[in-house]
C-alpha cells in the first residue's frame, strides 16, 4: 500500500500526451487549446462611434450644426464635417475625416432649420479608436487552456476560423462483475444494477475525454482478458471497475499483467478507493478501480481527471476553499486518508452527510464536495479549518 501522495506522483509521471489536432473554431467550446490565438487585425479595425448622435468637431459643439450626410454602420463617410457641420451617425459606423467627438441623440435637439443643436453641458468623445482593444499581433489566447464561449468570440473576431486543439483522449469503461445488470433490467436476487459505468462515462466527458462502454466482463479470466485486450488496442486509456479486491474472482491485476500492462500500483493509503490499481502498457494506460461506485467516484475525482488533464497538457486544479469544521470528527483507524462526502451548512461550516459506506451512493448526491482527513488524524476538533474540495 502507497501513501495517496506518492499514487498521484506516479500517476503525473506516467501521462502520454495525444498530440493535437486541428477544428473548426465554431467546434472548439471545451477543448483544450494547443496554440497560441494571435489578432490578424486592429481592433476595432476604424475609429467608430460608440452612440448614435452627430459627428462634428468639438470646437463646434455650442453652435447650430448643419447635418450634410448620413452614415449607417457598414458604410463609408463620404463627407468631412467643415465649419458647423456634422454627420448624423450610427453606433458602429466610422467616424468621419475632421470629425472629433460624437454628441449623442437624446442630447440635441432639431430645429425647424433643420439644423441641430447640442443640449447637454458635457460631452464625451463617444468614440472608440482603431487599435485601441488590440493591435495587429497582439496575443489574444494562450496556448493550454480551456476554450469558453467567450474565446470563441475572440477567435472570430481574429478570424481564427480553424484552432489547433489537443486531441480528446479515447477512454474505455469497462465494468467487472457477474452481479451486474444494466440499469433498463430489474436486478434479480443477489444482482446489483451496473452504475459505475455510467457514471464514468459522464465523468470522462466531464473531464473533456471521450467515453467509450465494452460491456460488462463476467468473473471469467479470459472474458476479462479478450475485453481488456480490445479496449487497450482502441483506447488511450483504460478503466475497468470491479474485480480489484481480495476477493476469490478479484482477478482484474492477474489480467491486466496477463494483456501486458505493467502495475505500477495495486493498493492505495486512501478510503474509500484502497484497491485503487493504475499500470501502463505501450499503447495505453490502465486504472482499476474500486466496484463501489462512490470509491470508483472519488479515484476518478482525484487520480483520473488530473491525468486525462495533463494527456491533454491541461493543468485542470478542483475547486478548493477552506472551511472550518462543524462538529468534532473522529474515527476507528488512520492508517489512510479519508474521503468524507460533506455539505457547506448555512452558517459556513463542513459537516459530513449521512454516509453508510462506499457503497452509499445517494450520499453523494446530497454532498457539496469532499474534505480529505491526512493519514495519522484519529479526530479533529470542531472548528478545525479543513480543505474543501467541490465534486
Ligand atoms: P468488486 O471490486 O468486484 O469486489 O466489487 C465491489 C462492490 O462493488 C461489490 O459489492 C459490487 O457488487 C459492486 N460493484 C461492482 N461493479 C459495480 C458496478 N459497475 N456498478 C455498481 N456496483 C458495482
Ligand atoms: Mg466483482
Amino acid at each position: 500500500m502507497i501513501p495517496f501522495e506518492k499514487a498521484y506522483e506516479i500517476v503525473m509521471g506516467s501521462v502520454v500526451r495525444t498530440g493535437t489536432e486541428k477544428i473548426p473554431f465554431t467546434d472548439s467550446a471545451g477543448r483544450i487549446l494547443a496554440e497560441d490565438v494571435t489578432s490578424d487585425i486592429d481592433m476595432p479595425p476604424f475609429d467608430k462611434a460608440t452612440m448614435d448622435g452627430f459627428a462634428c468637431r468639438r470646437l463646434e459643439i455650442h453652435n447650430e450644426l448643419e447635418v450634410i450626410e448620413t452614415i449607417a454602420a457598414g458604410k463609408k463617410p463620404e463627407k468631412r464635417p467643415g465649419r458647423n457641420q456634422c454627420s448624423r451617425i450610427m453606433t458602429g459606423a466610422p467616424i468621419p475625416e475632421g470629425a472629433d467627438c460624437v454628441i449623442i441623440k437624446e442630447e440635441t435637439e432639431e430645429l425647424p432649420s433643420g439644423r441641430i443643436r447640442f443640449t447637454g453641458t458635457y460631452n464625451k468623445d463617444n468614440i472608440s479608436c482603431k487599435g485601441e482593444d488590440v493591435r495587429t499581433g497582439d496575443l489574444l489566447l494562450g496556448a493550454w487552456r480551456k476554450i469558453k464561449p467567450q474565446d470563441i468570440a475572440i477567435m472570430a473576431s481574429a478570424g481564427k476560423t480553424t484552432v489547433t486543439v489537443s486531441r480528446m483522449p479515447a477512454v474505455a469503461v469497462i465494468s467487472s462483475g457477474d452481479e451486474i445488470v444494466e440499469p433498463q433490467y430489474i436486478p434479480g436476487e443477489s444482482q446489483i444494477r451496473n452504475s459505475n459505468s455510467w457514471q464514468l462515462i459522464a465523468q470522462i466527458e466531464r473531464a473533456g475525454a471521450r467515453g467509450r462502454y465494452y460491456g460488462i466482463a463476467r468473473d471469467d479470466e479470459d472474458e476479462t482478458l479478450r475485453l481488456v485486450n480490445t479496449a487497450i488496442e482502441e483506447n488511450d486509456l483504460v478503466i475497468i471497475t470491479g474485480g480489484v479486491s481480495m476477493g476469490d474472482f478479484d482477478f482484474v491485476p492477474g489480467v491486466l499483467e496477463a494483456a501486458g500492462v505493467r502495475l505500477l500500483f495495486t493498493r492505495v493509503a486512501v478510503q474509500p478507493g484502497k484497491p485503487t490499481t493504475f499500470g501502463i502498457h505501450e499503447n495505453a494506460a490502465v486504472f482499476g478501480l474500486p466496484g463501489n461506485p462512490v470509491s470508483s467516484f472519488m479515484m476518478f475525482e482525484m487520480l483520473v481527471r488530473p491525468f486525462i488533464s495533463a494527456m491533454m497538457s491541461f493543468n485542470w486544479q478542483p475547486e478548493v476553499q477552506i472551511f472550518p469544521l462543524k462538529e468534532d470528527f473522529s474515527r476507528k483507524s488512520a492508517e489512510r486518508m479519508a474521503l468524507i462526502p460533506v455539505i457547506i451548512t448555512s452558517d459556513g461550516c463542513v459537516r459530513p452527510v449521512n454516509y453508510h459506506g462506499s457503497a452509499h451512493i445517494t450520499a453523494l448526491a446530497e454532498a457539496d464536495g469532499i474534505i480529505t482527513i491526512p493519514v495519522g488524524a484519529l479526530e479533529l476538533k470542531g472548528g478545525t479549518l479543513l480543505t474543501f474540495r467541490k465534486i
